[in-house]
């Protein structure tokens, strides 16, 4: 598979449509990403063809050479996205969440996930045999605007993977979107592909790593190489983001260094993940704190077990929306 990758997305970056307040206005990632096999308007073009072939940079919304950046500099020394320089020289360059949700999907970083998210692509589970897979990085899903971030781990080969967009298509989101959907943070229960009009309320859901891991598990070095992506989405959420919900001691682990590397000051000791627990977290560069939420993930084996019931989610998710000022439905 090394010489075989979806292609960079090509075409111009569609920024999202910022909205005053919090209502449900749908989010246009999915006009950028396209509907699965069936709806009118035939392929879309962003997606890989089907022999997976790739295409040159030029990445949508790249800004271009980074002066000063690690491999910066004009033309050809600037990071391509196969360069594990390339999140940390992209997304410090990203000025808003529309530029960075355009480039995070021509990553090729990690040679291990590319492999992989681009071999499942191409294999597909049997149900899905009908779907062009998305194969690529799965950006975040949701208004610039956001108080409330809920952070997972990272998509699913099948969910997120094929969909192309965060906790769409597989067992995880349809625990997560029915709670949001409760507390009428989402417009719908169910999420199934990025043309079904569901919008998000308040709510950014994102991940520490960007690319479906063999068996959810990421490597330590692949979720640091991805950390700038969800670094720098949090220093552009910073000026409306109130709380912070991590789904999971992975996604815990990986979300604290981010917190500390974007300014926010973190108590010590470094507090350890549970269900429910609460952490206030300092803002030395803003007037208020942000409040980190631990919630465990809503996986297949969490529910299954009845280790985490849809109730016990509502219940940490309605707390977090409260303290974010979204007044959830009781
Ligand atoms: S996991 Fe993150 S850094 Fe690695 S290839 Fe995917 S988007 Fe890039």
């Amino acid at each position: 598979m090394a010489s075989r990758g979806a292609e960079v997305p090509t075409g111009p970056a569609v920024p999202r449509t910022a909205k005053g307040g919090h209502g449900l206005a749908a989010d246009d990632s999915a006009a950028r990403r396209g509907a699965p096999p069936g709806p009118p308007g035939g392929p879309d073009p962003h997606r890989p063809p089907p022999d997976g072939l790739r295409a040159t940079p030029p990445v949508p919304g790249d800004p271009g050479p980074v002066p000063g950046s690690p491999g910066g500099g004009p033309g050809p020394l600037r990071p391509s996205p196969d360069d594990p320089g390339f999140p940390a020289a992209r997304a410090a360059a990203a000025g808003s969440l529309a530029e960075l949700d355009a480039v995070v999907p021509a990553c090729r970083a990690c040679p291990r996930l590319v492999a992989w998210r681009e071999e499942v692509a191409r294999t597909k589970r049997a149900a899905f045999r009908d779907w062009t897979y998305w194969g690529r990085p799965v950006t975040g899903f949701g208004p610039p605007d956001a108080t409330l971030a809920v952070v997972g781990l990272a998509p699913a080969a099948h969910g997120g993977n094929r969909t192309g967009r965060a906790f769409t298509g597989d067992p995880s989101g349809d625990v997560l979107y029915a709670a949001l959907h409760s507390l009428g943070l989402a417009s719908r229960p169910v999420a199934e592909h990025p043309g079904d009009g569901l919008a998000l309320r308040g709510v950014r859901i994102t991940m520490p790593v960007h690319c479906a891991p063999p068996d959810n598990r990421p490597t330590t070095g692949e979720r640091d190489t991805c950390r700038p992506w969800l670094a720098r989405e949090l220093e552009l959420l910073r000026p409306t983001l109130r709380t912070i919900v991590v789904l999971g001691a992975f996604g815990w682990q990986a979300t604290l260094p981010v917190l500390g590397r974007a300014g926010w000051r973190l108590p010590r000791p470094r507090p350890a993940f549970g269900h429910g627990v609460e952490v206030p977290v300092e803002d030395p560069l803003g007037d208020r704190p942000v409040r980190l939420f631990g919630c465990y993930h809503p996986s297949r084996r969490n529910i299954f077990t009845g280790r985490l019931t849809p109730a016990m989610l509502r219940d940490v998710l309605g707390r977090a929306a409260a303290d974010a000022g979204l007044e959830p439905r009781t």
